[in-house]
């Protein structure tokens, strides 16, 4: 089998191997290796009838060297744990879930695409309630399960700008609710604003929070940041989901000389950034061209000419060289398989 490494889109490819866990009786088993891609689930299940469930992602990169790097894993087991305690699920040990991420990349290390394809391996770990029950209750019994497939570099022509909208019809999630989570319901809810965002030429939607609809969440299934007067500025909400990119760009930034503020922003306050993007380890930073505020019919340009600004350019191009390795990880946030 042969794959168009520089060709690949972001999409699901087979893969040779997947690792699987069970938790029951209280207490997770061994890791398994599995070569199907189908599983056995009870009817009952309560990750079909009640939604407990939860996902990572994350990436192994192939860099210059040859050496398979994967970044920052130990911050999605916890980000994982969270989930569980949100959805009141079984936790999945971080060590176990680390061991389960080496093994699902070595296992299928033949699929870790080439340095030069800016292609990646994308590490997708998956907890639910496989034990039946018919009340609203928490399972007894859950499935963990690591499957990895090649992706496609995020930007086919080069780093591009793209734009979003503002629609405030829709909401992703509620101030106490789950949007803090990992959490598959989170995603359902977003589809139909997601959809409708691609339909009208957008890269997605912003959300702002839905209780006020004064201050901006985050965009798609992205964090949103800002740059201004030497700043980096991201929102600080309960509703917005912690990237782990986003936190690692608050380091560099500070790093790079910016001053870092999490903290509420005002949607008018976007008329005075000089840069703005979403990141999220699909795209790293995915620089934002315009916001369009469909409700107010007005717009808020960052990039008249298209291009990413100079910021935003340089914290991309210093983030995706520590995942390649071409950059020194300083912080200890790279795994060398
Ligand atoms: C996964 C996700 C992100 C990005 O998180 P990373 O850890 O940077 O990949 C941002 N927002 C939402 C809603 C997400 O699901």
């Amino acid at each position: 089998m042969e794959i168009d490494w520089s060709n690949l889109g972001f999409g699901y490819i087979k893969t040779d191997y997947n690792i699987r866990c069970t938790y029951k009786d209280g207490a997770w088993g061994d890791l398994e290796i599995h070569e199907s891609e189908y599983l056995s689930l009870h009817m009952a299940a309560t990750v079909l009838h009640y939604g407990q469930t939860s996902f990572e992602g994350l990436k192994a990169y192939r860099g210059q060297d040859d050496k398979i790097r994967i970044f920052r894993m130990r911050d999605n087991a916890l980000r994982m744990q969270d989930s569980s305690y949100g959805t009141m699920m079984a936790k999945m040990p971080v060590e176990k879930f680390e061991e389960a991420v080496l093994k699902a990349v070595q296992l299928n290390v033949k699929f870790v695409p080439p340095y030069e394809s800016g292609a990646t391996l994308y590490i997708r770990p998956v907890l639910f309630g496989s034990g039946p029950q018919v009340g609203v209750k928490p399972a007894t019994e859950y499935t963990f399960i690591i499957f990895v497939t090649p992706v496609g570099p995020y930007f086919k022509g080069g780093f591009q700008t793209t734009p979003f909208v503002i629609m405030r019809e829709y909401d992703r999630s509620a101030p106490l609710g789950m949007g803090k989570y990992k959490v598959g319901g989170n995603y359902a809810a977003s589809l139909v604003a997601g959809q409708r965002a691609h339909e009208l030429g957008y890269s997605n939607i912003f959300y702002l929070d839905a209780k006020e609809k004064k201050y901006i969440d985050e965009c798609g299934a992205a964090n949103f940041f800002g740059i201004k007067n030497n700043t980096y500025i991201t929102p600080k909400s309960s509703s917005i989901l912690p990237s782990i990119t986003n936190k690692s760009l608050m380091v560099l930034a500070q790093e790079m000389g910016l001053n870092v503020e999490q903290r509420q922003v005002a949607v008018e306050e976007l008329a005075s950034f000089e840069e703005a993007g979403a990141c999220g380890t699909a795209a790293v930073i995915s620089p934002i061209q315009r916001i369009d505020d469909f409700d107010e019919k007005k717009s808020y340009i960052f990039s008249p000419d298209g291009k990413p600004g100079l910021i935003s350019d340089k914290l991309y191009h210093k983030l995706i060289g520590i995942q390649y390795g071409d950059e020194p990880d300083t912080h200890g946030w790279v795994t060398v398989l």
